[in-house]
């Protein structure tokens, strides 16, 4: 069954999704979705999913990415009840029209942005926090006033089948409907014309979806992935550098987008900071990384034997370890590692980490420029010139020095890709401005007819002079 959700709506044999889009079709125009109480008691329901379910959520988590608790809690439900409260909190600003300058020529003139609904709008997810980028995009598409079709990610398995069967229970099913399948029923799906697409997901992937996208000239957002950078300058303290680089490198096991991919940096500070990697790796996760409860496990067996391939890349200077028994790769840290090498070809988003030496700032940012723009892109640097230098000759979807993830914990910042990571953005307010269309409005007296004559023809030099 492809669609949960939609008790009582038959699927047609030959299409699956027709009634329930068709459906949600006929409560937006019905314009139920518009009025900001409604818009309130939906973004009230989720909230309301993630309490009473928080237990069935981090159990998901677990079966599916082997996430601790605490990490389930601060990346996955925190994160999106927080994004909730904002936007209940900010619905009714968020809404109002707004007014902007006019010209001479508009001055008797009511001139603004209404913020509209786009209609119905489908957002489909990844794997890696299969809940936060579910849920977080879905804020923003219903406090938007839209109605809402969600793919949730095939593959983090345990988690689709809570949100396909638990979360429609707490959203008005006649503008929300959870669509299951992987790559064949969402090629079927995305044959149907929708208002607006928000995809999370894989360059590859982000392909295909702006393909069929476009052939309705659908608008899209597209959150994707690549590979992250991060330069280390030589004047900096190596354990700190270390202790923040492990930490967002193999949080979550590395399955992380916005994760620092790579490390570029000198010989010399390479030979500081692997000592200082060893021993926040050791601190983090104890001398058998396999036994920690706050070490999660690869997705699946494809991605499990993938980044084992990767791991002959180089030479292992930290962890290597692995086992397909239970998709466990140990963190590690790969030296003497080749521009051309697989492992520098594609997103490794798993928990290794090759340093690469430059000689210096200049050849770090050359290294950077030549490659596609990252999501990401992270400095550490002691000396604030450093971190300035790198932000103002390169360009990434988000940016954050002498630290990583951080950048992406503010609602008051935009979240979204450059060039090949993506293209868009969201969180808080721009989540809301993602999902709504921007009209141009501008309301005039019917009235004062003889000062506006004047642009009429035929058109004489005085005319000109206004
Ligand atoms: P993916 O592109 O394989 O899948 C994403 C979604 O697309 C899933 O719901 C899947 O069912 C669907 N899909 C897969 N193949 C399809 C096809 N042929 N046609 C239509 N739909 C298809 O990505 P993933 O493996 O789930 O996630 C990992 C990728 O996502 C990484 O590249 C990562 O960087 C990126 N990512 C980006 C962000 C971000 O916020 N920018 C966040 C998380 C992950």
């Amino acid at each position: 069954n492809t669609v949960a959700g939609g008790a009582g709506w038959p699927a047609g044999p030959m299409d699956p999704f027709a009634d329930t889009l068709q459906r949600l079709r006929e409560t937006f125009s019905s314009g139920r979705t518009r009025p900001a109480e409604f818009r309130a008691t939906q973004l009230k329901g989720l909230g309301r999913f993630l309490q009473e379910n928080k237990q069935l959520l981090q159990e998901a988590l677990a079966q599916d990415l082997h996430k601790s608790t605490f990490e389930s809690q601060v990346s996955e439900i925190s994160i999106s009840q927080s994004e909730i409260n904002l936007a209940l909190r900010n619905l009714r600003a968020w809404m109002k029209d707004e007014k902007v300058s006019k010209n001479l020529a508009t001055q008797l003139d009511s001139a603004f942005i209404r913020k509209e609904p786009f209609g119905l709008v489908l957002i489909i997810a990844p794997w890696n926090y299969p809940v936060n980028l579910t849920l977080m995009p879905l804020v923003g598409a219903l406090a938007a006033g839209n109605c809402v079709v969600l793919k949730p990610s095939e593959i983090s398995k345990s988690t689709e089948k809570v949100l396909a069967e638990v979360l429609p229970r707490y959203l008005d099913q006649s503008c929300f409907a959870v669509v299951l399948g992987g790559p064949e029923e969402t090629g079927q799906l995305l044959e149907h014309k929708f208002d607006h697409i928000f995809f999370t997901g894989s360059p590859r992937v982000g392909k295909i979806v702006m393909t069929a996208a476009a052939k309705h000239l659908t608008p899209v957002t597209l959150e994707l992935g690549g590979k992250n950078p991060c330069y280390v300058d030589d004047n900096c303290d190596p354990q700190t550098v270390a202790n923040r680089v492990a930490w967002f490198r193999y949080f979550n096991t590395g399955q992380t987008c916005v994760a620092p991919d790579y490390i570029l940096c000198s010989p010399e500070t390479q030979a500081r900071l692997l000592p200082a990697l060893q021993s926040a790796i050791t601190r983090f996760y104890g001398d058998d990384p396999r036994a920690s409860p706050d070490l999660g496990r690869i997705i699946n067996h494809k991605h499990f034997q993938r980044l084992r391939g990767l791991l002959s890349c180089g030479r292992v200077a930290i962890g290597g370890q692995s086992d397909d028994s239970d998709r466990y790769i140990a963190p590690t840290v790969l030296v003497d590692v080749q521009e051309t090498e697989p492992v520098m070809q594609e997103e490794i988003f798993g928990p290794i980490l090759p340093i690469l030496n430059v000689r210096g700032l200049d050849e770090a940012i050359d290294f950077i420029n030549r490659r596609e723009k990252p999501l990401a892109l992270y400095a550490f640097s002691n000396n604030s010139q450093v971190v300035k230098r790198v932000l103002a000759q390169t360009s990434s979807g988000g940016f954050c020095g002498n630290d990583g993830f951080m950048h992406m914990t503010l609602s008051s910042l935009p979240f979204g890709g450059v060039g090949a990571s993506g293209m868009g953005n969201y969180h808080g307010k721009f989540s809301f401005d993602t999902f709504s269309h921007h009209r141009t409005c501008l309301l005039r007296s019917p009235g004062l007819e003889k000062i506006y004559a004047i642009r009429y023809p035929p058109h004489s030099p005085r005319n000109l002079r206004v």
